[in-house]
């Protein structure tokens, strides 16, 4: 069974993402400019598809992952909360205002590119076991 399925056209460079719509997108979010190479990687997650809302039904619970340059990570727009190291130690320690991840979110919802998928409850173990040992798997990477 494929749990999550993941764009095949995720830049492992990002910022190098050109053309006509991540023109559109610099323009369409000028304020978002002054997080500089943040915002470049947000672009580029935004047009791979990045951004995902996962909805289980019947309950509608949803679940939010940003599929990053290392990997999946959850967010929490609402709170505001990611998963990333750049959120723990970055954005609670005071310096920083956001990470990219939560950035991709902003963006993606304003342009209608969040890419919803649909899930029964009873996948609902299967998706956050696989989830979580992806975010593992990041945190260990990005702090090693
Ligand atoms: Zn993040």
């Amino acid at each position: 069974m494929k749990i999550r399925p993941r764009s095949p056209n995720f830049s492992d460079r990002p910022g190098e993402r050109t053309g006509e719509e991540a023109d559109a997108l610099r323009t369409k979010f000028p304020e978002y400019a002054k997080h500089g190479s943040k915002f470049d990687r947000a672009i580029d997650t935004v047009l791979a598809g990045g951004v995902k809302e996962s909805v289980f039904l019947p309950s509608g619970r949803k679940v939010i992952t940003v599929v990053g340059r290392l990997g999946d990570e959850f967010i929490n727009p609402g709170k505001p909360y990611c998963s990333c190291s750049n959120f723990f130690f970055s954005v609670l320690g005071g310096r920083e205002e956001t990470c990219y991840h939560l950035l991709s979110y902003r963006m993606a919802v304003e342009t209608g590119k969040l890419d919803v998928v649909k899930f029964s409850d009873e996948e609902y173990g299967a998706y956050l076991t696989a989830t979580v040992r992806d975010v593992f798997e990041v945190l260990r990477r990005s702090t090693s």
